[in-house]
């Protein structure tokens, strides 16, 4: 048990679909949670947290009451509830789009033919700061959950509907038309946290840049002749120079470096085709630079 009685105290969703990542971000972070079971609210003994399970939509609102100091909501519900808090980092997970949807046999002629059509949403403000933008006038209806189903029963015209990979729309004869916003998840704070609470917000941000600049790159161990070696440290840029290390066959030497996602292909190829070999990729956990 950590005896103190400053805690940060952080809002995640209580089930769907950003429940999963954000609790694992936490034990990532070496965060480790009690009765997660439970679901309402629960504390770790190995950091100063305690986590409150909401439903996303509530989680924004929470945060700005001070409530929660901090919390893990898409930018979807963030842009669309629209209240004063700060976004401390963009988190990676929960990626997806708000769209403008269509029947299939319809065809479709641009923004301008949604004029005085009906739309059924979830996020009415989102949708209609985009019409106003584009100087479309329409019917916004609000509707809390399938919304894809709405031009089928009669309900709207048209939808505008968060999309990862379009299944759904597909699956209710519907076709993506427009982007409204592309989202992820994000970590928000309060925005008059106190010392205190922004010392141990610094902390587990520490953390969580670790372990997101640990997917992002890869650990390379590779075996390299010698007489290559100084063409094959230049393809590898790692934190500082990669480790070179002889090996038991002369001539030979072992070389540890890392390589970001971004880079990875490209470079591997190249060390191939200069001459290394045995190259072995290793997750790595945390990195801290
Ligand atoms: P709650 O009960 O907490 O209100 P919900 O039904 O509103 O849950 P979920 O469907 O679990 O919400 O989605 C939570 C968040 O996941 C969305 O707000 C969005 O940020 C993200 N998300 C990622 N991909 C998708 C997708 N294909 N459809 C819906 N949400 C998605
Ligand atoms: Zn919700």
């Amino acid at each position: 048990m950590v005896q103190t009685n400053n805690r940060l105290k952080i809002a995640i969703q209580k089930s769907g679909r950003l429940y999963e990542d954000s609790v694992t971000l936490l034990k990532e972070c070496g965060i480790d949670l009690r009765n997660v079971k439970d679901r309402l609210r629960t504390e770790s003994d190995n950091f100063p947290l305690e986590v409150f399970f909401l439903r996303d939509d509530d989680i924004p609102q929470y945060v700005e009451d001070g409530v929660a100091d901090i919390g893990i909501v898409g930018e979807n519900v963030l842009f669309e509830k629209n209240k004063s808090v700060d976004v401390v980092e963009k988190l990676g997970f929960g990626k997806c789009r708000l769209s403008v949807a269509v029947p299939r046999s319809q065809e479709y002629k641009g923004i301008a033919s949604l004029e005085g059509k009906r739309i059924a949403t979830s996020y009415p403000r989102l949708v209609e700061e985009f019409l106003h933008a584009n100087g479309v006038k329409a019917d916004i209806h609000e509707i809390s959950g399938s919304v894809e189903i709405a031009p089928g029963i009669g309900l709207a015209d048209v939808v505008a509907d968060l999309v990862s990979s379009g299944s759904t729309l597909f699956m209710n004869g519907l076709k993506e038309v427009e982007t409204i916003l592309q989202s992820q998840s994000v970590l928000i704070k309060n925005k008059s946290l106190d010392a205190e609470q922004q010392n141990l917000l610094h902390k587990l941000l520490f953390r969580i840049q670790a372990v997101k600049k640990a997917k992002r790159n890869k650990y390379v161990l590779l075996n390299a002749p010698n007489d290559k070696l100084k063409e094959i440290i230049a393809l590898l840029p790692g934190m500082k120079s990669p480790t070179v290390l002889p090996l038991a066959d002369s001539g030979w030497s072992s070389v540890h470096s890392v390589l970001s996602e971004d880079e990875f292909w490209d470079r591997i190829e190249k060390l191939k085709a200069a001459g290394a070999q045995g190259i072995l990729v290793v997750p790595i956990e945390k990195m801290v630079i």
